[in-house]
């Protein structure tokens, strides 16, 4: 009989919680080395590079690879053979949520909380990650098996699920879907596939799928054995031919793997759920027996590729204190710029806010002055020691496309600093006002925050994270993504290393 005692079982929960925060999983750094090795796409390749810098320096410094920390997810296999040492009212639920408590208030790597409750209507912050999301198993033996993950909201919102006929073709709707989910997801990453059972029973499969070690090379030398490797095989060739590449920059590699988990379903029905694993790939795999709390062995950081970044002599140097439009319409999609100055951010509920103030023609807070200024969309970790902020990369720009015709008609903004593409109302916007949209690389938010170098909240402090703060940033490097004109790298760049692609012979090692 295996007794498994409470404090183990939480204490594992948030050291494991605490060590994907800042450990990519070694199987994804060798992969993303080598997509970073064969690129040749410069924009991509550097976009490569920075999430490998990012992860060497999040590593060594234990802070996080993103600024968005994720949603806990968690399948427990428990033996039915093992008995719990625990407090006569706490469930198992329970003692995963005081795990995620622990983990995300850890105060030398406090980690951002961004669960929302009541999510249809107030949609309040728990202020400590809690809930979790957690699958539980009864199974043979006397061990507890923990699978636990930190899922990015950016890659989990990509998620799709089809209820094909059985006669329809998964490669085709793969193929058909994964371009309109776009770069959110922070491509190069995992595609987690689920096929069979039912609606729900597919995506958990795509959710444990995702969430498996890479081992597509491993996959390509034996040959598939099954349909379901068959799948990956024919899966990860095609949809990387599709040159979405690195952040949707175009490039030979969107996808690291693809893992693909199946079950038996009804006659008339092929469930197919895909969710995407991001640049920010957190998980880590354990069991309990009952000889106390898991060790993590920290990997062999040292190992981590040592790759550099495009230098000043490839970018063009920008003073943002004082921008112009002239200066603005200068800018060619595909360019890199290097921001030096002051900087204003705002998410979601901030640009709702400052919207409903235009419409209102109610004055901004005061201090709050976007004239001649970009907005960078991001809510950022709260800072620990010496930092002047925590990891702060980039949010999805598409979120805020409902609002930005107001905000560029009313505020006198120059331009807008996000990740990923723009859906059609935001190049309307930008094309309509002659604005900007730069993009900084997604899941890079360690490196993106070292440029930082003061910040203060200029309005609404109680949005917390969400809340407008003012930068003041040295050489922040961003992607020129949609020029004056409303012309958008994320619509042409694929669409040119899809064309090219079909001319490289790809060589599969
Ligand atoms: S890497 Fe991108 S999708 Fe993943 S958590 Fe970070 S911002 Fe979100």
């Amino acid at each position: 009989m295996t007794v498994i005692r409470q404090e183990d079982f939480v204490q594992s929960i948030a050291d494991a919680l605490q060590y994907i925060s800042y450990y990519h999983p070694p199987d994804f750094i060798q992969a993303m080395n080598q997509a970073y090795e064969k690129e040749q796409n410069p924009a991509a390749k550097d976009a490569l590079a920075q999430i490998l810098i990012n992860s060497r320096l999040c590593a060594e410094g234990q802070r996080p690879v993103c600024q968005d920390t994720g949603i806990v997810t968690v399948f427990l296999k428990i033996g039915m053979a093992v008995v719990w040492e625990t407090d006569s009212a706490i469930s198992i639920a329970d003692m995963v949520n005081e795990g995620v408590r622990l983990a995300y208030g850890h105060p030398d790597n406090i980690l951002r909380a961004s669960i929302v409750s009541d999510p249809i209507g107030q949609r309040i912050n728990t202020q400590d990650n809690t809930p979790a999301v957690i699958h539980m198993e009864l199974v043979p033996g006397a061990t507890v098996t923990v699978d636990i993950a930190a899922k990015g909201g950016g890659s989990e919102a990509k998620a799709q699920l089809a209820m094909l006929n059985p006669s329809d073709n998964i490669v085709d709707w793969v193929l058909e879907t994964v371009p309109k989910m776009g770069a959110g997801w922070c491509p190069p990453g995992i595609l987690g596939i689920g096929v069979g059972g039912t609606a729900e029973k597919a995506m958990l499969l795509a959710k444990e799928a995702c969430m498996e070690s890479i081992d597509i090379q491993a996959l390509i030398t034996k040959g598939a054995d099954n349909a379901a490797e068959a799948l990956r095989l024919e899966l990860y060739e095609k949809v990387n031919a599709l040159g979405i590449g690195a952040q949707g920059l175009g490039g030979l590699t969107t996808v690291l793997d693809i893992k693909v988990k199946d079950y038996p379903t009804h006659a008339a029905n092929k469930p197919v759920a895909i969710i995407p694993n991001c640049a920010a790939t957190r998980h880590v795999h354990f069991s309990l027996d009952g000889e106390g709390p898991v060790s993590l062995e920290p990997p062999n950081v040292a190992s981590w590729p040592k790759v550099t970044q495009r230098g000043a002599k490839d970018s063009r140097k920008v003073n943002l204190d004082c921008l112009t439009a002239e200066q603005v319409a200068q800018w060619k999609i595909g360019e890199t710029l290097l921001l030096s100055g002051t900087l204003l951010t705002g998410r979601d509920a901030a640009h709702k806010k400052l919207v409903a103030l235009f419409e209102q023609q109610l004055p901004l807070p005061a201090g709050l002055d976007f004239k001649n200024k970009l907005i960078y969309y991001v809510g950022p970790v709260a800072p620990v020691r010496d930092e002047v902020v925590g990891p702060a990369g980039p949010t999805t720009a598409t979120r805020m496309d409902k609002f930005t015709d107001s905000m560029l008609q009313h505020s006198g903004l120059l331009g807008m600093i996000g990740k990923a593409e723009r859906g059609p109302e935001g190049l309307a916007a930008i094309k309509k006002y002659r604005a900007v949209y730069l993009m900084a690389v997604g899941g890079a938010a360690y490196l993106v925050s070292k440029a930082i170098k003061s910040s203060r909240v200029v309005a609404f402090p109680e949005l917390g994270m969400e809340a407008i703060h003012e930068f003041v940033v040295e050489d922040m490097p961003v992607t020129v993504a949609v020029d004056i004109h409303g012309e958008s790298i994320h619509q042409q760049a694929p669409r040119e290393w899809q064309r090219r692609i079909g001319n490289i012979p790809i060589v599969v090692k």
